[in-house]
């Protein structure tokens, strides 16, 4: 951004200067055509009195002064010339427009002067000089008079410049001519009139000496330096001046009209203007920062909100975790509670199905018992033996029910090691093969060739496998064909044992309580109803779970899923 005030300042220094360039050559074109017209205007009078009669008797015959004087004065007035004169040709004026003036130049000798001779040669001539009467400067055009084609004389007009000069100066512009000696010859300064632009060598000097050319005392040199090139114009200094310079060259005369602008203006307005923008650029820059500022501090604020906010919303989760976690205690306390009161339940619920199981035995025992005390009172020993044999077989029920009541209780034996479930499924059946056999059952194992390992306690899971196959067995009693299907399969993280027959199925009246503790459909005994609940409590334990159900077709269908030691790999 700082760089625009340069670039702006440069294009106005080069569109200024170009502008300048404009002006300088029309003010140049209007300052060369005013010249050449006041010098033009009386290139036609030598010319004029050169034909004239008059003059050619005057100079062959000597006649008729008077009368040439008369003409030449009219001549002289009408055309408004500053002087109209005739010389012979050794340089003597013989007839003069100012004849009656005192200082009238008839008899004067100006054969000195380069218009002379250059007429004596039969060319015009034309020369500026100041006037040897009372040196007032001026031009002067001649042109030879010629009779019988001999130079006889030279006619000769004076033109002053001095209206020229002044005209000049009232325009207010610095505009001069210096002639080839570089001697100002017209100029708008007065002060510069006869200042010469380079030092005059002693040649020169002596030339305008002899022309009696220009008041050599005025002849001083003004120290001018042209410094550097700008477009089409030159820089020059000029005393202690600095200025812009267009020159032109007026060939006709040798001379060079040249036209000087102040610098200072260029200048100022460069300046000027790359300091108006550079102050604006400076406002746009701070303008900029303010409101970026005022954006970083309304960011900063809203960033001091927002960090409120979010150390608020902090807070109040960390009191709701607290909240939770107090909450969570007080659940667990709770459920503690529960747990104690569901334990106590389910003792209760247990003892009543106990007493209940007991109690049947124990009073038929009791019943036994009495029944035999009679027989020995009656003395009848030969009975005895049967009661006291169904006494025995009572005693047998009331061990079967408390050892699996205390199998039921007993807690994990926490001895848990890896073992391949093939093994297990194996053993169990080892176990059960007789009773397969005895019962005419068939066996469809299904297992996986590769190892399946889980995590537990084998002989547990062996007790949970027997009671399946147990049951089994049980319902395929009076079923054609019976046959159990074993089948061991691998999933990602579990495996998955089925146990299914082609019996009757699970009974509606058990339902849903198949895993609930003496749910039984066994009569005389034969099942107490605590297997599945106890093989539901050994699954739970091994982080695995049991479900049981009717197969679509017909029979009974268990599923075990438990989960692998290790977990198979992807892929
Ligand atoms: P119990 O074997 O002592 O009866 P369980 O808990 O092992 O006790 O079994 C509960 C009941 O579930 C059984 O009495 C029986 O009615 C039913 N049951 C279990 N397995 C099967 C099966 N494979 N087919 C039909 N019913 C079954």
């Amino acid at each position: 951004m700082l760089g625009i005030p340069f670039l702006v300042g440069l294009v106005v220094y080069y569109n200024y200067l170009q502008d300048l360039e404009r002006v300088s050559n029309e003010r140049l074109t209007l300052y060369e055509s005013t010249l050449n017209s006041a010098l033009q205007k009386y290139e036609y009078l030598p010319y004029l009195v050169a034909k004239t009669d008059i003059a050619h008797q005057l100079l062959t015959t000597g006649k008729d002064l008077t009368e040439v004087n008369m003409f030449l004065e009219q001549a002289n007035l009408k055309a408004g010339s500053a002087a109209l004169y005739i010389l012979n040709p050794d340089g003597i004026v013989v007839a003069a427009s100012n004849w009656r003036e005192k200082n009238n130049f008839v008899g004067l000798n100006l054969s000195f002067r380069p218009y002379f001779k250059d007429a004596l040669r039969g060319n015009d001539g034309k020369f500026f000089g100041v006037g040897v009467t009372v040196g007032k400067p001026g031009f002067y055009i001649s042109h030879p008079i010629l009779v019988n084609r001999k130079v006889v004389g030279v006619a000769t007009v004076k033109i002053v410049l001095s209206q020229l000069e002044a005209l000049w100066q009232e325009g207010g512009e610095t505009v001069f001519v210096a002639d080839s000696n570089g001697v100002i010859v017209l100029s708008s300064r007065p002060s510069w009139k006869y200042r010469t632009l380079a030092a005059l060598s002693s040649d020169i000097l002596d030339t305008i000496h002899e022309r009696w050319q220009y008041p050599e005392l005025k002849l001083k040199y003004l120290p001018s330096k042209r410094t550097s090139r700008m477009g089409a114009m030159e820089e020059v200094t000029i005393g202690t001046e600095r200025f812009l310079e267009k020159t032109r060259s007026i060939p006709d005369m040798d001379w060079e009209i040249r036209y000087l602008m102040q610098q200072d203006a260029l200048w100022e307005r460069t300046l000027g203007t790359s300091l108006t923008s550079f102050v604006l650029v400076g406002l746009a820059i701070l303008t900029r920062l303010f409101l970026r500022e005022r954006r970083q501090k309304e960011i900063s604020r809203q960033q001091a909100i927002e960090a409120e906010r979010v150390r608020a919303i902090n807070r109040q989760l960390a009191q709701e975790i607290e909240e939770r976690k107090r909450t969570e205690q007080e659940l667990r306390e709770a459920q503690e509670e529960l747990i104690q009161a569901g334990k106590l339940a389910a003792l209760g619920e247990m003892s009543t199905a106990v007493a209940h199981e007991l109690n049947q035995p124990i009073a038929a025992i009791k019943t036994y018992i009495a029944s035999c005390k009679l027989m020995m009172a009656r003395n009848k020993p030969e009975r005895l033996e049967e009661t006291l044999t169904k006494i025995s077989d009572l005693g047998d029920r009331l061990a079967k029910v408390t050892g699996n009541l205390k199998s039921f209780v007993r807690k994990s034996s926490n001895k848990k090691s890896e073992f391949d479930l093939r093994l297990a499924i194996n053993e169990s059946l080892t176990l059960m093969k007789h009773q397969f056999q005895v019962e005419a059952c068939d066996l469809k194992l299904t297992l996986p060739d590769e190892p399946v390992f889980i995590l537990g306690d084998r002989v547990r899971l062996e007790q949970v496998l027997i009671n399946l196959f147990r049951n089994a067995l049980d319902s395929l009693q009076g079923t054609p064909s019976p046959f159990v299907g074993v089948t061991l399969s691998l999933g990602m993280e579990h495996a998955k044992i089925h146990v299914w027959d082609n019996g009757p199925g699970i009974a509606s009246e058990v339902g849903k309580r198949l895993f609930e503790p003496f749910v039984t459909t066994k009569k005389d005994g034969v099942g107490v109803g605590l297997g599945l609940s106890i093989s539901y409590k050994i699954i739970k334990e091994m982080g695995g779970e049991i479900r049981g159900g009717n197969r679509d077709g017909s029979g009974a269908e268990f599923v075990i899923r438990l989960p692998l030691s290790k977990p198979l790999e992807e892929g």
